[in-house]
């Protein structure tokens, strides 16, 4: 079953010219055509403090995206500025994700921490130019001083000490002469400018804490503000892109490099991905893994790469999703089932089709030879001619779904019932002639003839059947376990909280169910952890790359088959 492998990604696939040209695009063609730039220079800077997640899929795909259409560079830059939140597991996995997305950083992989000794360097620089100053205010009073959006801030008592004074302290506060918290770096820009990023911002603190790449070499830190458009400037990013939170940021990152006099990049705001029925910040995705409400951050419902690899989406349909969504400027939310109809499409066309049944009911051919056992050919892929053929065991007792009898069928129900004739797919006519009942009342087997004359779905005297069903050889079907995911949370926006509530209050209850002794064909015993097939009429599924085994398979559902975004489309259209 080779062509059960999941199709491996591919950079660079044409642009979707359907796709209107964003304004990012519009910037770096005029940077481009005017000389401004020879090539442009693009990073993607996550901090180590978690996985990534979908929103992180579309700051990746927009800044290897944008160097790729436009011949240039993006850096992959690791901003480790924050020892106490940062792990080397978080950095692994970010790689891991982002070559899975299908992209490549090649020999630029970068940390901030890689920079601590130049930085320190410009902060000297700041201090000799009286425009930083060592402040001994503790954290609490420096907040108080701040001022609020209406109102002013007030200068601290040390803003005014000798730049000497200030030179010295800040080496002794890398020296280890000082203790935690007790002094800071602040940059001297303005206590009364209506944007409070400029009301002398902290550049660095005292920590004692162990980091990932520097050890103990460091008991001070650059805070992010001073260590993120210095790193851009230290790499010549031309178009540093960020979402719109740190519009407020532009102007101190610009203060800084110019006050610095170093390499001043372009920074370019656009607004984050906001999808519904999930969450996109790593603070409470965090905290979903340590409650344990989830099992780990690559558990198929979660919103990052790892869950939605695992879950059985494509690395081509996230792409495909954030090219679809483009660059905006102004926040919105995007409905999840847009993600889900870009899975389903990329599915519908390399996904073999199999059978499988999830709640099995036995059904005994009365009329069909004891102990015989015939091939019947089946279709692997109706959107892929090359996908071929295989055999599908055909033999007197079979499994079928529970839905898909009916003892007492409501209208407009074509399936199995009383005297009812089906078609089992790729197989006979068959006529439910009885059943058979537990002592609950529950049905747990049907009597069925075939009519022999009709073997591949259709009678020699033309005959028609309304209703054709799956199912599968009982003596050579494979029991699994079978893992339905819903949505996460119950509600579109979890974000929004009534009456001291917090968001898990909106987690979905429902949103695993395990379905055990379900029963697949037999050709699925070849099946590897990754591979996405479609289970006829029922959905997407994929095999767990953790708890599938070869004698004890298991599946998750990617999606169902029904494309409600499709079904939206059509009606506004329509
Ligand atoms: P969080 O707030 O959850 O911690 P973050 O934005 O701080 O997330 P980073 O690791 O700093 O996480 O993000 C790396 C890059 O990804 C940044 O450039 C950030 O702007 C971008 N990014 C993060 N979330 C989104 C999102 N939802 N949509 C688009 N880009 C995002
Ligand atoms: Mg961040």
């Amino acid at each position: 079953m080779a062509a059960h492998r999941r199709a491996t990604t591919h950079m660079n696939e044409p642009n979707d010219s359907s796709t209107p040209k964003h304004f990012i695009q519009a910037i770096i063609e005029e940077d481009l055509a005017s000389g401004k730039h020879e090539r442009i220079v693009t990073r993607f800077p996550p901090e180590p403090n978690g996985y990534l997640h979908i929103g992180h899929a579309k700051s990746i795909c927009l800044n290897f995206g944008m160097a790729a259409q436009y011949g240039g560079t993006c850096n992959l830059r690791f901003d480790d500025t924050n020892p106490i939140k940062e792990e080397q597991e978080y950095v692994d996995s970010i790689k891991e994700d982002i070559r899975w997305l299908g992209f490549d950083w090649e020999d630029r992989e970068f940390y901030a921490s890689d920079y601590f000794e130049t930085l320190y360097e410009y902060a000297v620089r700041l201090i000799e130019k009286g425009k930083a100053y060592v402040d001994d205010l503790s954290a609490d009073e420096i907040r108080e001083h701040r001022g609020t959006l209406t109102e002013p801030g007030r200068e601290s008592p040390y803003r005014d000490r000798p730049v000497e004074e200030s030179l010295d302290l800040f080496r002794r506060m890398r020296a280890g002469e000082f203790a935690d918290g007790s002094r800071v770096l602040r940059a001297k820009i303005d206590m009364a400018s209506g944007n409070l990023n400029l009301r002398d911002p902290v550049l660095y603190r005292i920590l004692r804490a162990h980091h990932h790449r520097t050890g103990d070499d460091w008991c001070i830190y650059p805070m992010y503000d001073m260590a993120h458009g210095q790193s851009d400037s230290i790499e010549r990013i031309t178009h540093s892109l960020c979402t719109l939170e740190f519009e407020d940021h532009r102007p101190l990152y610009d203060w800084l490099v110019e006050e610095i006099g170093i390499y001043p990049p372009r920074q370019i705001e656009f607004a984050r991905l906001n999808l519904s029925h999930t969450i996109m910040s790593k603070r409470k995705l965090l905290e979903l893994v340590n409650d344990g409400l989830v099992d780990g951050w690559d558990d198929p419902r979660m919103p990052t790469l790892s869950g939605m690899r695992r879950r059985g989406f494509t690395a081509r349909s996230i792409r495909r999703f954030c090219d679809g969504i483009s660059v905006a400027k102004a926040n919105s939310t995007v409905d999840i089932q847009l993600l889900e109809h870009y899975v389903r499409e990329d599915l519908n066309k390399i996904a073999p089709r199999v059978m499988g049944v999830l709640r099995p009911l036995r059904v005994v051919i009365e009329n069909y030879p004891e102990g015989q056992v015939e091939e019947l050919d089946a279709i692997n892929n109706p959107e892929n001619p090359d996908a071929g053929s295989r055999k599908v065991p055909f033999s007197r007792v079979l499994y079928v779904d529970r839905n898909d009898f009916h003892e007492d069928p409501p209208k407009k129900y074509f399936r199995l019932a009383p005297g009812r004739e089906v078609r089992l797919r790729y197989g006979y006519f068959i006529t439910c002639v009885d059943f058979v009942k537990n002592d609950a009342g529950e049905v747990v087997e049907l009597r069925c003839t075939y009519d022999p004359e009709t073997r591949g779905g259709s009678a020699p005297d033309g005959r028609r059947v309304r209703g054709t069903i799956h199912w599968v050889s009982a003596e050579h079907a494979l029991a699994a376990e079978v893992r339905l995911y819903d949505h996460l949370f119950s509600v579109a926006d979890p974000g929004v909280v009534e009456g001291g509530a917090d968001f898990k209050s909106h987690l979905n209850p429902d949103s695993r169910t395990v379905l055990a002794g379900c029963r697949v064909e037999p050709s699925l015993a070849e099946a590897r952890a990754g591979d996405c097939v479609q289970f006829e009429r029922v959905g997407y599924f994929c095999v767990d790359s953790k708890d599938s085994t070869p004698q004890d398979p298991v599946f998750n559902r990617v999606v169902s088959l029904r494309d409600t975004w499709a079904k939206i489309q059509k009606k506004q259209a329509g």
